[in-house]
């Protein structure tokens, strides 16, 4: 035998599926995967000639997304035929695979000053498990094909990438994971006979060292939820590989491991993500079961069965049914009601998410601090967002489109990645310091309320402190969150102006004079009232930082000297009364609509003391 078999499954492991696709709730899994099959059959195949024509013209990352396209058909067509005999899908997925084998090379011309990316990871992995599931259906010759081509365009060019120091091999990002994760399954597949393969598989395994050392024991992980998701993908993966054909359990038994799959459920409420940095998306991927499998999180499973599904199927998705098929556990019991913590932080990276109630809650706030310097952040220190009824009213403006100059030293001249594009507060029009390490300072849940604060360091310049508190004040009885209010505190040592910006895709209605008004969205309105002991003006603007795309922005300006508090209340009812707030050398109250808030003041920031509510 020339590789090792059984990768992620047997053939006959593949075949067995087949008795669970009559059970919930796999049956509506299965039915997923057949209709996505039947529109591969009706699409054309992937080919290096289309992605070549997509990165002549300017496109970025044309080819990766060509092998994760072309992985997803075929693992998909392949789990399918083994279910239910399809020499259709067979044969597609011969076809898929003989195209990717065919490619000059599997690195990404995006990146080609590197000689092995997460392309060629994504490709390698393709191919090896495509070539697992199909080798007593191809001929001796196009075996002999598929793994030159492995050896190649993976095996060799992952080898001369570390000899050449490549940075992701000893980085802590979604790309350490990945490469390693990928190019080390091509490496434990065809290790058996292959010395070099082999090698590729240690040198992969020594790699992930460096990713696991910040993991953390929390699970959080500072990229965000959509590259904590891809990094996380080709872990379980590997581990799952790794395990079966090494009998190394040790991804699995990593530190982090065990925690590490509801920090995507908490900062994806009601399925949508509401996460901060590049890349912003759900991570619903079948392989994330196995997670499941290892850990018997009910949460998780609550989690993937309930959103995993929802949207319609396409040619273009990663093998999602499939690998859920093969993955989750027949007897995985799913939470009827996840236990989920109503204030749940990730110390480690600064992150905080903010429920009324779970599962689907109706008010909901996601905050961060962190170090603005990690991979794929923003310059977003103390920035919030606020869902409302599952729709986000309060919002980060996202990535821009990946481009060249995105990817370049000039990434930070991008309006989604600046300070001013974020819920946070801006000095004297400075962009957030780079080198800030903020922190959730304080967390508290109670019956009636929510309340974290947030620290930014020195976010804002050297000479201003800026502590940030959310309280979200919830009914008792109900568990409706009723209104959310924002208190920050500011210091500065010298005279700046300072601007508190509110962005939303809503349609913002501002009464000046009163700084109070509404944001209208698709489905909810928020009403919302501005506050400041200094002189404060309330504007608003718009940007469009791409055809299309409308930032709406709500502003609080004044001048600041000193420490000076700005309060925001963002409401599901008309907000009445004006705000009140009152300031003592030891407190700090606020009184809006029935609410009542003291603050204590403490060395280093105020402490919420007391919440009354009518
Ligand atoms: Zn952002």
């Amino acid at each position: 035998m020339m590789m090792r078999r059984g990768i992620l499954a047997t053939r006959d492991e593949l075949r067995s599926l087949r008795a669970k696709t009559t059970r919930k709730p796999f049956d509506a899994i299965y039915s997923r995967l057949q209709k996505r099959c039947a529109l591969i059959l009706e699409s054309s195949p992937v080919t290096e000639q289309q992605w070549r024509a997509i990165w002549e013209q300017g496109g970025w990352g044309a080819a990766l997304r060509a092998a994760r396209i072309a992985q997803g058909r075929i693992w998909d067509l392949l789990i399918a035929h083994h279910i239910d005999t399809n020499r259709a899908y067979r044969d597609r997925a011969i076809e898929e695979l003989k195209d990717l084998t065919r490619w000059k090379s599997w690195t990404d011309p995006s990146h080609n000053h590197l000689p092995a990316d997460v392309c060629t990871a994504e490709a390698a992995a393709a191919a090896v498990v495509a070539l697992d599931w199909l080798w007593e259906d191809l001929s001796e010759a196009d075996r002999l094909r598929v793994l030159q081509a492995v050896r190649s365009k993976a095996i060799e060019p992952y080898h001369k990438a570390i000899q050449k120091k490549a940075w992701w091999y000893t980085s802590c990002n979604n790309w350490n994971a990945v490469v390693n994760a990928g190019c080390g399954l091509a490496g434990l597949a065809l290790g058996d006979e292959e010395p070099r393969a082999e090698e590729a598989f240690l040198l992969a395994r020594r790699g992930l060292n460096q990713f696991f050392a910040a993991l953390g024991r929390e699970g959080g992980w500072d990229e965000g939820i959509g590259y904590w998701g891809y990094a996380m993908r080709y872990l379980v993966l590997f581990a799952q590989a790794c395990s079966r054909l090494a009998d190394d359990q040790r991804i699995f038994h990593a530190r982090g491991m065990d925690a590490t799959g509801l920090f995507a459920v908490y900062f994806s409420p009601c399925g949508q993500a509401v996460s901060f940095g590049d890349n912003a998306t759900v991570p619903l991927f079948g392989a994330l079961y196995l997670l499941v499998k290892q850990f018997g999180q009910r949460d998780l499973t609550w989690w993937l069965d309930t959103y995993s599904f929802h949207h319609d199927v396409s040619t273009t998705d990663l093998a999602a049914a499939g690998l859920a098929l093969l993955f989750r556990p027949a007897d995985a019991d799913a939470a009827r009601r996840p236990n989920l913590a109503p204030v749940k932080v990730f110390h480690q990276i600064g992150w905080a998410a903010v429920a009324d109630t779970w599962p689907r809650p109706s008010l909901y706030v996601a905050a961060k601090t962190g170090d603005l310097a990690a991979n794929h952040s923003h310059r977003d220190m103390n920035s919030i967002q606020l869902q409302v009824d599952g729709e986000i009213l309060l919002a980060d403006p996202g990535s821009p489109k990946y481009t060249r100059e995105y990817s370049s030293k000039s990434r930070g001249e991008f309006y989604e990645v600046q300070a001013r594009a974020h819920n946070t507060i801006i000095v004297a029009d400075r962009d957030h310091e780079l080198d800030a390490q903020g922190r959730i300072l304080e967390a508290q849940s109670a019956q009636n309320y929510r309340w974290i604060a947030c620290g930014a360091d020195n976010a804002c310049g050297e000479n201003v402190q800026f502590v940030r508190h959310v309280v979200m004040i919830v009914e008792a009885k109900s568990s409706q969150g009723r209104m959310v209010i924002v208190l920050d505190e500011l210091n500065s040592g010298v005279p700046e102006t300072a601007q508190v910006l509110w962005h939303t895709g809503g349609a913002i209605k501002l009464n000046e004079r009163k700084k109070t008004g509404t944001i209208t969205g698709q489905r909810s309105t928020l009403n919302f009232a501005l506050s400041s002991h200094s002189k404060a003006k309330a504007t608003t603007g718009t940007h469009e930082p791409s055809p299309g795309r409308v930032d709406n922005i709500l502003k609080l300006s004044a001048g600041v000297l000193g420490p000076t508090i700005f309060v925001s209340v963002f409401s599901r009812e008309p907000i009445r009364r004006k705000i009140e707030l009152k300031e003592t050398s030891s407190s700090t109250d606020i009184k809006v609509d029935g609410v009542h808030l003291v603050f204590k003041a403490r060395k280093h920031n105020l402490v919420l003391d007391k919440v009354e509510v009518k």
